[in-house]
């Protein structure tokens, strides 16, 4: 197992799941089904390359970015000087 977290697009943006990916789908949840995202919502996932270049969802990223370990985005901006 690598993260404990999934990426999956859905409704438009790149969301991530902690929801178990059925066995038979590898390492992408399939299309057409209910996933809950960290973010608290609910999606209906979605695959192929398009759906993939969506925007990720900026809570989600923040979310996977915690568990991982990662320097927070908004660490990040203060950096670089972005405001968003
Ligand atoms: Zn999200």
């Amino acid at each position: 197992m690598s993260h404990p977290f999934t990426w999956v697009p859905g409704d438009r943006a790149r969301h991530a799941s902690q929801d178990q990916v059925p066995s038979f789908s590898g390492n992408e949840f399939p299309p057409d089904i209910t996933v809950t995202t960290l973010c608290g919502q609910r999606v209906t996932s979605a695959t192929g390359d398009l759906a993939w270049l969506w925007k990720t969802c900026r809570t989600c990223d923040e979310r996977t970015r915690e568990i991982v370990g990662l320097e927070p985005l908004a660490e990040i901006e203060r950096r670089i000087g972005t405001n968003s």
